[in-house]
C-alpha cells in the first residue's frame, strides 16, 4: 500500500483544495463549456465551498456535440495532447467519447491500481479477466494489471468455456468479472475447489450486497471484492479491502468525492451511514476535466475506520438513481430487492426481475417481481408470502411474488437486467 493511501483525511483534503483551485482557473481558461457553465459564479472557489458551484449532468456535456467537436465543448487539451479516446456503449446509439491525455492516462491507471490493490492481490500472482475492453474504459483498468505486476490472463467476454479451461490449467490466484457473471458461473462449473482465490467484481453494483456476496464466495469458494469507476471521470476509482467494508477511494488526489440528494439537489455532509448520489470532480484532469458531475450512482458513505489503515470516506453502491422506482413515496432499489430475497437461498437461485406495470419512476403498489427458484426446489406454499413478508419489512414496498423455475430469467455474462420496463 502506497504511504498516500494512509494520509489523514485532513490532509489529503488540503491537497485536495490546491489542486482545485488549480484545476478550476485551468475549467475557466481552457474549457468552452465551463467558461460559460461558470461565467456568473465566483472563479475562486475553495474546494469547502465546492457545493455553490453548479452540478455537470451528462445530457448538458452531450448537447454541446457538434460535428466539428463530437466530443463535446467540455474539451480543454490541445488536440495534439490527447493520446487515447474511449467511448461509452451510448444507449442512444452515438457513443459519448472520453479523451485522456498522458498525465490523464497515468492517472486513472494509478488510481485503478490502488484500488485493485485494495483487494490483497499482490505482484507475481495470476489473474483472469473477462473484459472486452475494446473501446471502452476498462482497457485502462487491465493496464493497471500491469503496473501492479501481474501476470494478466485476459479471456474476454462470451467465451466461458475459455474461461474454465484458463482456471483449470492456468491456475490464477483472482478473476475479474461482472458480479453477475460470477453468479451465473457458479451454476455452470464446479468452482469452489478452483485455484481462485479471490474473485474481483466490477461493472455493476451487486458485489457489496451480504447475502449475493456469501453466496458468491461459497459458489467459489474465494474472498469477493468489489471495484466501481465512473466511465467520465475515471476506472475503478473506488475499490474495496479483503476487510470488505466499502469500497476506498483508490483515485483520492485525482478526484474529489460528494453526496447529493439526487431530488433537490442539495449537498448533503458525507457522515457515516448517509445515502445519496454520488458526484465526483477531477482535479488534476487535464483533456476534458469535469466539475460536480452527477454519476446516477445512489451510494451508502462509510466513514468509521478500516483495520487495513486507508483513510477517507467509504462507499457501496446502492444501485442506479436512474433504475430507482418510487412505489407510492418509497424509494426502492431493484438491486436492494435482490439482497432480499438472496438471503432465501438456498430455496432461490439469486436473479429475479422486477416488472413495474406502467412506464415512469412512480408506481402503485404491489410491484410485480419475478422470483427464481434454485435448481430442483419446486415451488412451495407459503415461499412466495414468506418473500413478499420479508420485503415489506426490509424495503416498506408492498410486492406481488411470481415464483418461477431454475434457468427461467436470462443469466449475463455481462451486466445483470433487473427490470423489465
Ligand atoms: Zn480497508
Amino acid at each position: 500500500m502506497s504511504d498516500v493511501e494512509t494520509l489523514p483525511w485532513d490532509e489529503q483534503l488540503a491537497l485536495d483544495d490546491q489542486a482545485f483551485r488549480a484545476q478550476l482557473a485551468y475549467l475557466k481558461q481552457r474549457s468552452p463549456f465551463y467558461r460559460d457553465k461558470l461565467a456568473h459564479t465566483d472563479g475562486h472557489a475553495t474546494l469547502a465551498d465546492i457545493a455553490t458551484l453548479p452540478l455537470t449532468d451528462k445530457r448538458e456535456l452531450r448537447a454541446t456535440t457538434t460535428p466539428e467537436n463530437p466530443i463535446g465543448a467540455h474539451l480543454a487539451a490541445d488536440p495534439h495532447d490527447v493520446v487515447r479516446i474511449y467511448s461509452t456503449s451510448g444507449t442512444t446509439g452515438t457513443p459519448s467519447y472520453i479523451p485522456l491525455t498522458q498525465s490523464d492516462l497515468d492517472n486513472w491507471v494509478t488510481g485503478s491500481a490502488r484500488s485493485y490493490a485494495a483487494s490483497g492481490i499482490a505482484r507475481g500472482q495470476r489473474i483472469v479477466s473477462t473484459y472486452n475492453a475494446g473501446p471502452f474504459v476498462a482497457g485502462a483498468a487491465l493496464a493497471s494489471f500491469d503496473r501492479l505486476g501481474l501476470t494478466h490472463i485476459p479471456v474476454g467476454t462470451g467465451n466461458t468455456e475459455r474461461l474454465i479451461k484458463a482456471i483449470e490449467l492456468l491456475r490464477p490466484d483472482a478473476a475479474v468479472l461482472t458480479p453477475s457473471y460470477a453468479a451465473s458461473l457458479t451454476e455452470r462449473a464446479d468452482l469452489a475447489g478452483s485455484s481462485v482465490r479471490r474473485v474481483l467484481v466490477a461493472g455493476e453494483p451487486g458485489g457489496g450486497e451480504p447475502a449475493f456476496r456469501a453466496a458468491l464466495e461459497e459458489g467459489w469458494g474465494a474472498k469477493v471484492t468489489e471495484a466501481m469507476g465512473i466511465g467520465d471521470i475515471g476506472v475503478s476509482l473506488w475499490g474495496e479491502c479483503h476487510h470488505q467494508t466499502g469500497m476506498h477511494l483508490g483515485a483520492r488526489g485525482f478526484v474529489h468525492a460528494e453526496l447529493i440528494d439526487p431530488e433537490s439537489e442539495r449537498a448533503m455532509p458525507m457522515t457515516d451511514g448517509a445515502t445519496g448520489e454520488l458526484v465526483l470532480t477531477h482535479l488534476k484532469h487535464r483533456a476534458a476535466p469535469l466539475l460536480r458531475f452527477r454519476t446516477r450512482d445512489h451510494v451508502e458513505v462509510r466513514t468509521s475506520p478500516c483495520p487495513c489503515g486507508r483513510t477517507g470516506p467509504r462507499i457501496r453502491c446502492v444501485g442506479r438513481t436512474d433504475d430507482m422506482l418510487i412505489v407510492r413515496g418509497v424509494n426502492v432499489f431493484p438491486s436492494a430487492v435482490r439482497e432480499v430475497v438472496s438471503a432465501f437461498s438456498p430455496d432461490v437461485s439469486g436473479h429475479i426481475l422486477v416488472r413495474p406495470p406502467t412506464n415512469g419512476v412512480k408506481q402503485d403498489p404491489p410491484l410485480p417481481v419475478t422470483v427464481e427458484l434454485a435448481r430442483g426446489v419446486q415451488a412451495h406454499a407459503n415461499l412466495a408470502d414468506r418473500i413478499r413478508d420479508r420485503l415489506r419489512n426490509a424495503l416498506v414496498v408492498r410486492t406481488r411474488i411470481e415464483l418461477v423455475p431454475w434457468g427461467t430469467l436470462q443469466r449475463s455474462e455481462y451486466k445483470s437486467k433487473l427490470v423489465d420496463h
